[in-house]
């Protein structure tokens, strides 16, 4: 029996999958508590666009509170800590909340396969902090080469690997390419930008695994063309903060290490109770229903679903088809009826490389170059929330696309100056102190070529 005077649906997780959950309960007759740790969704396909200078942090994200009716709809900043299945409540960082009916959406984070070196010297792609960190730390890196006068040192600084060849790993490259190819190569004119590199390491032997076998032809050739050392077979073993070791022996000196290589359940997954499946998953029955508390459910990254053998990938289709069901769900058990079982209707799937250059394989067409770009454009577009954020972000790629620039090459550390270190600046790379010719003025600095 209900505890309250409607019953509680508690969802944790503002994310794809909870958002689409309290959606579907409006005006169904519950009272429905979204908590999140943030005050904000954020749209994660567009995260490497704001580590790569194309897009404000502000646009990929949108207020919890602008989405609902709020009187309709409680939010609860606050985040989950535990859950007391047998009690039926949750333990937040607000104190305790109890709940007739449970959804727990509470997404992914980075999985560093439990390499801790790796993971205290890698950078993460997961929230909008990590986006903006590394694009801070992407410009710092040009800003310190500028001034260091050491050529082995100043390679490294200049050398960007990314692990994982899946869908991040081949957008980041791509879109790192971009930002160092087109727009710093012009913003820092003494550097050398042919000792400037983008690697691409991937543990399989192909790029995109997931595609069809033309795509990710079409995807190696393209990365290839844009300046991009895609490396296949090539598994990450070891890492320092100026070095990343591979399983086969080779040391690439490299300032910088961006981990795509893949993703586990939320670490509120492990606090159930309940046995987890590969990635820290969290099985679920075909209702989405935990076996063992039926007034629970998980969706989205956090859960485990197979259909024809194979486990569900963590994409935001899932999660949003699967927050479609369990709202239609709520209902049917609230009134005592069958529940549905869940069936992924799988759309396709697309990535994009570059400027007018993506691969896309949606209802049986491949495509790539422009048309798949401007697919993907429009379907990502449509899926952002807030028509603020829409236009914001066609004016920011449609400036992009015409003028070839990137508008955000911020740095916004507390105090950028510090984080470029203590490089006298009488070795500013293309800058050196010269004696000016009978002036007896003091030596000052000029410019020199390279
Ligand atoms: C860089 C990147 C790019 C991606 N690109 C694509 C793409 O192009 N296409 C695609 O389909 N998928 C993409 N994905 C995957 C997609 O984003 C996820 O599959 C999807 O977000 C999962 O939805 P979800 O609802 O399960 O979780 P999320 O959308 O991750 O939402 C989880 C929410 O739970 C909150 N939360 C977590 N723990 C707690 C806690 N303890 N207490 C309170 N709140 C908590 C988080 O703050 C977050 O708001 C991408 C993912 C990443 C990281």
């Amino acid at each position: 029996m209900a505890r309250h005077q409607k019953p509680r649906v508690v969802i944790v997780g503002a994310g794809f999958g909870g958002l689409r959950v309290a959606k579907g309960l409006r005006g169904k007759g519950f009272e429905v508590v979204v908590i999140d740790q943030h005050n904000f969704h954020t749209f994660m396909p567009l995260l490497y666009q704001v580590a790569t200078a194309a897009l404000e942090p502000e646009q990929v994200v949108y207020p919890v509170r602008g989405i609902f009716d709020t009187r309709a709809i409680r939010f609860l900043l606050a985040r989950v800590e535990s859950v007391d299945l047998a009690a039926k409540t949750l333990l937040t960082t607000r104190g305790p909340i109890d709940y007739d009916y449970l959804v727990l959406a509470a997404g992914s984070v980075t999985n560093f396969f439990g390499q801790k070196d790796i993971e205290a010297v890698a950078h993460g792609l997961k929230d909008l902090w990590e986006a903006e960190t590394l694009r801070n730390h992407v410009l710092t890196a040009f800003e310190r080469a500028s001034v260091e006068p050491d050529m082995a040192k100043r390679d490294a600084l200049l050398t960007f690997t990314i692990v994982g060849g899946g869908p991040t790993g081949v957008e980041l490259a791509g879109a790192l390419s971009e930002l160092i190819y087109d727009d710093l190569a012009e913003d820092y004119p003494y550097l050398d930008f042919n000792r400037v590199k983008v690697i691409l390491l991937e543990a399989s032997s192909s790029l995109l695994a997931a595609f069809d076998s033309s795509l990710r032809e079409a995807t190696l050739r393209r990365l290839g063309q844009m300046g991009v050392d895609v490396r296949l077979n090539a598994v990450v073993a070891t890492a320092t903060p100026e070095v990343v070791g591979l399983k086969d022996g080779t040391l690439i000196p490299s300032h910088t290490l961006i981990w795509a290589a893949g993703v586990r359940a939320a670490t509120l997954a492990g606090q159930l109770g309940v046995p987890q499946a590969r990635g820290g998953r969290v099985p679920v029955l075909p209702t989405l229903q935990l076996a063992d508390a039926p007034d629970v459910f998980v969706i989205g990254d956090m859960a485990y679903f197979e259909q024809d053998g194979q486990a569900l990938p963590q994409v935001a289709p899932v999660a949003i088809q699967q927050g479609d069901l369990v709202a239609a769900n709520l209902e049917r058990l609230a009134r005592g009826e069958t529940l549905e079982r869940f069936v992924y209707k799988d759309k396709g799937s697309m990535a994009t490389i570059g400027r007018s250059a993506a691969v896309a394989q949606v209802a049986g067409l491949k495509l790539t170059g422009f048309p798949a770009w401007a697919a993907w454009l429009g379907v990502h577009l449509v899926q952002l929330i807030g028509f603020r954020n829409r236009a914001m972000v066609l004016i920011n790629w449609g400036y992009n696309y015409i003028l070839g620039k990137r508008g955000v090459r911020l740095i916004t550390t507390p105090d950028s100056a510090e984080a470029t270190g203590r490089t006298q600046v009488s070795s500013i790379t293309g800058l050196e102190q010269r004696e000016l010719p009978a002036s007896g003025r003091e030596p000052s600095l000029v410019v020199d070529a390279r």
